[in-house]
């Protein structure tokens, strides 16, 4: 039987997958060179489809990495010579802070209960704090920050450097990428992609903060150290070699999500969250585990449950829908579901019908 993956990341594959996997096996596309005339056209045009769906500012730069979690430790390395500042409020934020530490600065974090952010008004962060960083959608707790409090913090710190989390959350997230200096994401949440390609966006100033530590006789990593990335990515390429495969299939759905609208893509995707936050709410197994609905994740939804929920996950199985269990301590408290673009509203109101006929 076909299942439905609505896990929070890896998840189903984005609709179009299929087809540009097929095409690029019988163009080669696992076979070129990186260094060849062919891998710099499907780099460039990936960056560009990213741009043009993120309405990326022309002069922030795109860089390919592993993974979100290695372009945590590498905005440590070289945007943070001595102090770093980081809103936490569950596991995804707090790992970041915990690399921070890791690298022998003086990292501070403020800290929120999970299921709650950080409230922009009572944020006390040193004027010394060379970066800020900000996770947008808290994947471990369904929490999100609203956009409006990081146009606050912005203005409250113009010359901070601003990290940015939208793993989880781009490109549905409506932001001015002008806010912010650096944002991050990996393509197997909203993109719907295999998992390994991470995709870091940076601006001029995250750059002149490398050169200012290299300057200093910093260690600032080596093969993906920003003036490296850059050198490279000028060239339409990648200091190491990509998973080129990886690369063309994020320029496809890119374009693809492009061609469908993201105005349209943002519309559906709150609409799915309706229909799933009114099931939590109708329930009488589940409830919403953020409880202010301001702070609700339109993308990664998280709801708490009665019964232990592995009942509920195998009980969705059944019906083909694979659902996330809670994240860590909250593994068998809570249930963790996935909107994606790629999940179809009509999918999306089945499984709440689902939902809706699990009963105690
Ligand atoms: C999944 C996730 C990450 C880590 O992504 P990797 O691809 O595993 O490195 C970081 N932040 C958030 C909010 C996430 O959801």
């Amino acid at each position: 039987m076909r299942k439905f993956y609505f896990t929070p990341g890896p998840s189903q594959l984005y609709y179009t997958v299929e087809e540009h996997l097929k095409n690029a096996l019988k163009e080669g596309i696992p076979s070129i060179s990186h260094r060849s005339k062919d891998y710099e056209k499907i780099h460039h045009h990936t960056v560009e489809a990213i741009r043009s769906l993120l309405a990326l500012p022309d002069d922030y730069h795109i860089f390919f990495t592993s993974s979100a979690t290695e372009i945590w430790e590498r905005t440590i390395q070289n945007m943070v010579d001595t102090e770093s500042f980081h809103l936490v409020n569950g596991a995804f934020s707090k790992r970041f802070f915990e690399i921070a530490e890791n690298y022998r600065i003086n990292a501070m974090s403020q800290v929120a209960e999970e299921g709650e952010v950080v409230e922009a008004e009572e944020l006390l962060i040193p004027e010394t704090a060379e970066l800020i960083a900000i996770t947008h959608n808290e994947t471990s707790t369904g929490a999100s920050q609203p956009v409006e409090d990081i146009k606050k913090i912005r203005k409250a710190f113009p010359d901070q450097l601003i990290s940015l989390d939208v793993v989880s959350s781009a490109p549905y997230v409506n932001l001015d990428y002008n806010l912010i200096d650096t944002a991050y994401f990996s393509v197997q949440k909203c993109f719907g992609l295999p998992a390994g390609l991470g995709v870091w966006i940076v601006n001029n100033r995250c750059l002149q903060k490398a050169q200012t530590l290299l300057n200093k006789d910093r260690v600032i990593g080596s093969y993906h150290s920003l003036p490296s990335l850059l050198e490279k990515s000028i060239k339409n390429q990648t200091p190491e070699t990509p998973n080129a495969l990886a690369v063309y299939l994020l320029g496809k759905v890119a374009t693809d999500m492009v061609d469908k609208g993201i105005e349209q893509i943002r519309r559906e995707t709150e609409y799915k969250a309706a229909v799933l936050y009114q099931a939590f709410e109708q329930s009488n197994i589940l409830k919403p585990f953020v409880a202010k609905e301001l702070h609700r994740s339109k993308t990664t939804l998280v709801a708490e449950t009665t019964i232990p929920s592995k009942e509920i996950i195998s009980k969705l199985s059944e019906k083909s829908f694979v659902v996330g269990s809670g994240y860590g301590k909250f593994k068998d408290k809570h249930i963790r579901i996935a909107n994606f673009p790629t999940h179809s509203k009509e999918h999306v109101e089945i499984l709440a019908d689902e939902l809706l006929k699990i009963k105690k």
